[in-house]
């Protein structure tokens, strides 16, 4: 009787249910608009695990897997990758994890991610996190954070730009039209960002711990 937590991993019959108990957040903006960097504040602040999409995959190519090299041809062109290998590294990371409130940051990034998360997991997003960036000043970051990416060169810049307008916004979009987003200006320094950062999950984990 009582609670019995649902078995991990469904992957072999594809069934959803995997994770309903997760709490969710999505963390969602154009590249360089600091999405990384705030959620490892809020990491330290909030209890949640931070998965990005982006370093599950690059992980994922590093590995060796089988996926490897298509993931890294689609990452150098700014493409977003196949929701089925992204939700699986996800899924992955959150029954691991050993927690169950989770920031996904860098992903949905298109219409087809975010149908597919929602339908293979049974995951709604608590509410979605946007970091809103003008493009001039994501590019500067980009092209000054050294961090040895592939993609972090201006010609993929210019087409992670275009994807992000094309497929990423009417994600946001989407959340928006169901009250569910909460915009942030991310176009000041790390410190005052996290100040607003901190006013929407505050009143949450009070509520939680009430
Ligand atoms: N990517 C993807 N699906 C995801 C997340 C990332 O295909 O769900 C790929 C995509 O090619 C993207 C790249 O990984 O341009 C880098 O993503 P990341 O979120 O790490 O970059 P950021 O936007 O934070 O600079
Ligand atoms: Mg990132």
């Amino acid at each position: 009787m009582g609670t019995v937590v649902t078995t991990a991993n469904k992957e072999a019959n594809g069934s959803a249910e995997t994770n309903k108990k997760f709490t969710v957040v999505f963390v969602l903006g154009g590249p360089g608009s600091g999405k990384g960097t705030q959620c490892s504040n809020i990491v330290k602040h909030f209890g949640y695990t931070h998965l990005s999409a982006g370093d599950l995959l690059r992980a994922e190519i590093k590995s060796g897997s089988e996926n490897g090299t298509m993931i890294q041809n689609m990452i150098k062109e700014g493409k977003i990758v196949p929701s089925e290998v992204t939700i699986k590294l996800l899924q992955r990371a959150m029954n691991e994890s050993g927690n169950d409130k989770f920031l996904i940051d860098g992903f949905p990034r298109n219409e087809e991610n975010r149908a597919n998360f929602e339908s293979v997991t049974g995951i709604v997003p608590e509410f979605v996190l946007f970091f809103d960036c003008p493009e001039e000043e994501m590019e500067k970051r980009l092209l000054s954070r050294n961090q040895g990416r592939e993609d972090d060169n201006i010609e993929t810049i210019r087409k992670r730009f275009k994807v992000y307008m094309e497929s990423s916004l009417p994600v946001i979009e989407y959340y928006n039209a169901k009250g569910k987003v909460r915009k942030i200006d991310a176009a000041k320094p790390v410190d005052e960002v996290f100040e607003t950062v901190k006013g929407v999950f505050a009143p949450a984990s009070n509520k939680v711990a009430a």
